[in-house]
């Protein structure tokens, strides 16, 4: 490592997911002969990344997160062309399914959004519903919308193209280098000290996901999220699955499901969702014991609310359980930005389970920060500072977050 080592760059990136893949991407992109530098103390792309359902929603309730999935939707193509490879996004539409009276509400508000933002989306009858997906069971819904352009990908592939992009415009993308700390003169950032060394420069962005909290409070910032578990299983192949049915969003289940080659992913929100302070959890994530029975105990407490829907649930058996931790906020918004009263500190994390979707304008807009240039998205709900003074390793906050999650509907 140290005869390749630069002491100097112009920006460091501090975490090699997807968040700080694609600030490297849109960095190098949009900055030609500036040197960035990005460490990853394990593999890229290999934490939360990898481990995601990868849902990549774009017509949502929380307006400020369309515009980064439509980034995200149009750098996929243009990395596609660079590459001359495709990244298999699977276009198959989302099912939202409204069986009670609140439900058709916000699904209504819902077509609304997406009208706002020229995303196509409608009504569909049951018969079409079941037709679509033949696991699903739709008597009880009382109104069903369709998204037709909302896909799935492989998360992995898509963190990949990013790194691969970047370090075809120089981005230099370290692995196996730790950082330690950042060096800073009184809020002011000089670089960062690693495991291999110190390097350089005047501005660092910690893209370190569910670890940001850890170096972002050596510079006074308490950061407003928690590393909270996420779950979902994966059943065995059967024919009621076909690879071309679309993604279905249950909120009166509190659960989403996805094909996944001929069988079905699914997920269901628990009563209570685990949580642990970021300094709990281990460098290395699959450290991490997150269900002792692979979540037996959250499914058989929690199921019902989803057999209600698929029928099949009882008796399909389940292949594969996955969980990983995301950076829950009490609001359910990101954490992108400066930290006020600093100079050269950017932070990119807080992705609230929906990190896959955004990281394309998550990185257009912190790439463009660092850069010293305007961001052209509008990240004002995301900023660092909205909860005020926090302590985001205390118990009472790690709750907090974590109820944030347990509510949640969406995938
Ligand atoms: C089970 C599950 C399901 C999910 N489903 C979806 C979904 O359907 N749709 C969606 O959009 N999102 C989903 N997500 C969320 C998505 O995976 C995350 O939002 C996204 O991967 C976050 O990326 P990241 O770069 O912030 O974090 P990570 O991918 O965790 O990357 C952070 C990196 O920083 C590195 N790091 C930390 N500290 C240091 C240090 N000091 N020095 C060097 N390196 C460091 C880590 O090793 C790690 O590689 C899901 C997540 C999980 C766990």
């Amino acid at each position: 490592m140290k005869s390749m080592w630069i002491e100097k760059a112009d920006l460091v990136i501090i975490g090699g997911g997807i968040f700080g893949c694609a600030i490297a991407y849109y960095y190098s992109k949009n900055n030609p002969g500036k040197q960035v530098v990005l460490l990853e103390r394990n593999e890229l792309n290999n934490a939360a990344t990898s481990r995601a359902a990868a849902l990549m929603t774009m017509v949502r309730s929380k307006r400020s997160y369309i515009p980064l999935t439509v980034e995200t939707f149009r750098v996929a193509k243009e990395m596609e062309e660079e590459l001359g490879e495709t990244l298999d996004f699977k276009t198959v539409g989302m099912m939202h399914v409204a069986a009670s009276e609140a439900k058709v509400k916000d699904l209504e508000e819902l077509l609304e959004i997406a009208k706002e933002f020229d995303q196509e989306a409608y009504y569909i009858s049951k018969e079409e519903a079941r037709e679509k997906a033949p696991w699903l069971k739709v008597d009880e819904a009382l109104k069903i919308g369709f998204v037709p352009n909302e896909a799935y990908c492989d998360p992995y592939m898509l963190g990949t193209f990013f790194a691969r992009c970047a370090r075809n415009r120089g981005a230099k993308m370290l692995q196996g280098v730790e950082v330690l700390s950042v060096i800073q003169e009184e809020g002011t950032v000089k670089g960062v000290e690693t495991t291999e060394g110190a390097i350089f420069a005047e501005t660092v962005v910690d893209a370190a996901g569910v670890w940001a909290p850890i170096l972002a409070r050596e510079m006074g910032a308490g950061l407003p999220m928690a590393p909270v578990r996420s779950q979902y299983w994966i059943t065995e192949r059967a024919d009621i699955f076909p690879t071309d049915s679309p993604m279905v969003l249950l909120p009166d289940a509190q659960a989403y499901a996805r094909p996944e080659g001929g069988s079905l992913l699914f997920g269901i929100r628990e009563g209570k969702s685990l949580v642990a302070s970021p300094k709990e959890v281990p460098n290395d994530i699959t450290d991490f014991v997150f269900s002792a029975d692979e979540g037996m105990d959250d499914l058989v407490q929690n199921g019902e609310r989803l057999a209600r829907f698929f029928p099949a649930f009882y008796d399909i058996g389940i292949k594969y359980y996955v969980a990983g931790f995301s950076g829950y906020t009490p609001d359910s918004q990101l954490v992108l930005g400066g930290v006020p009263g600093t100079k050269g500190f950017l932070v990119a994390s807080g992705c609230c389970g929906a990190g896959i979707s955004v990281a394309g304008g998550v990185g257009l807009g912190i790439a463009e920060m660092a850069s010293g240039r305007s961001n052209p998205l509008d990240f004002s709900e995301f900023e660092i500072s909205r909860f005020g003074e926090l302590d985001p390793f205390g118990e009472e906050w790690l709750n907090r977050c974590a109820t944030a999650r347990s509510n949640k509907v969406s995938g």
